[in-house]
């Protein structure tokens, strides 16, 4: 895991390159590209790629971690300007054509800085080991199944816990107390709980509001395991549910097994979101359903493939969606929010097989009423 060949790298771009630009080499300083790519976990870090050759980047804080996680890199201590320059130093000396980098995460003024003082011939890139990272390998996949274990059994946990009164923070705190306490290294995102009106916030960051006597409290959260993310969201019922309520709740729950259902390799993504927005369209609640169906998930919380709304044409061309692959690790969660009535959300992890889905996500989707 982690130690991809450049030449896969430099495949893909050139893949690319046939219809952008042609690159040579690449410049890779997007950190999870960078662990990806070569073990470093550091928080200073750039990769330089060229076909046979590759070397890794860092400061004087990190030559010991580098020594130990670094490999098939040559590994270089940057004296005094930081580890983009000696990287640029490096290329300059090693290539000849034109170095890709990533436009998707590098800064306006970096790209200025460089364009100004390495004389290098830049291309910009992007999604090239990104594109890598979608599919994950069984050992990728251990590890995201014990992050999303971890955090399954934290919602077990805290579930007797829920009360009325208690603040969403509160709650959100113990939920990530927990997760650390049973190993953790992180969380993914700030954890969500949103509760009563509230939980019409399809984003709900934790508030100071007590949770209500009655009414919906979603939870969305997920923990960093070896630096793999998970995530997962259940929306409980404080109080008995009406009619309104448990009709809204079966709706998410039709509309997510929906999208389950559709989930295998070659399927197109907008087809699973189309499922889960037709099942809500029958219920009447399409239109509040307000964000894509599911992401993929690996040492980033949000990664492609996305699982979007067919985007419409635009003048005379059709855009491709991306199609599920065997080793894809993707979240499936459609929600409906109800302003002046409540929300729900169900999120659970898959990997994408030959013939389905394996569900990571070991929880039970039944509206818990508490
Ligand atoms: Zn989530
Ligand atoms: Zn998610």
């Amino acid at each position: 895991m982690g130690r991809r060949s450049p030449q896969s790298i430099l495949k893909r771009a050139r893949e690319q390159a046939l219809r952008e630009k042609r690159v040579d080499a690449c410049l890779i300083t997007h950190l999870p590209n960078v662990r990806y790519l070569c073990g470093f976990t550091g928080s200073a870090g750039v990769l330089a790629v060229r076909e046979g050759k590759r070397a890794f980047f860092t400061d004087g804080r990190y030559t010991t971690q580098a020594r130990e996680q670094v490999s098939g890199a040559k590994i270089v201590t940057a004296e005094k300007n930081g580890a983009l320059q000696a990287a640029t130093e490096w290329l300059r000396e090693n290539v000849k054509g034109k170095v890709g980098f990533e436009s998707d995460h590098m800064t306006v003024a970096a790209h200025a800085h460089l364009v100004k003082t390495s004389k290098l011939k830049l291309a910009p890139t992007s999604q090239l080991t990104e594109r890598l990272r979608m599919m994950k390998e069984a050992e990728e996949i251990r590890i995201i199944r014990s992050a999303v274990l971890l955090a399954s059994a934290v919602f077990e946990t805290i579930l007797p816990d829920i009360r009325p009164g208690m603040a969403e923070r509160s709650l959100a705190a113990e939920i990530e107390y927990l997760c650390r306490r049973l190993g953790a290294e992180g969380m993914s995102f700030d954890t969500l709980v949103s509760s009563g009106l509230r939980s019409a916030l399809p984003h709900g960051v934790a508030s100071a509001n007590p949770l209500p006597r009655k009414g919906f409290v979603l939870m969305d959260f997920g923990v960093i395991v070896n630096g793999y993310c998970s995530d997962m969201t259940r929306t409980v019922h404080l109080g008995k549910p009406d009619a309104a309520a448990r009709k809204m709740y079966d709706a998410v729950l039709q509309a997510q097994l929906s999208a389950l259902g559709t989930v295998r390799a070659g399927v197109e993504t907008t087809e699973v979101d189309y499922a889960a927005r037709n099942t809500l369209e029958k219920a009447g609640l399409a239109k509040y359903f307000t964000h894509s169906s599911g992401h993929g998930v690996g040492l980033e919380i949000h990664e492609p493939p996305g699982l979007r709304k067919a985007a419409p044409a635009p003048a005379g061309k059709r855009q491709k969606p991306d199609r599920l692959e065997a080793g894809m690790v993707i979240t499936i969660e459609p929600g409906a929010y109800v302003p002046g009535q409540g929300g729900v959300r169900i999120e659970d992890m898959v990997v994408v097989t030959e013939d389905g889905c394996d569900i990571l996500t070991p929880t039970l989707k039944d509206l818990i009423v508490l």
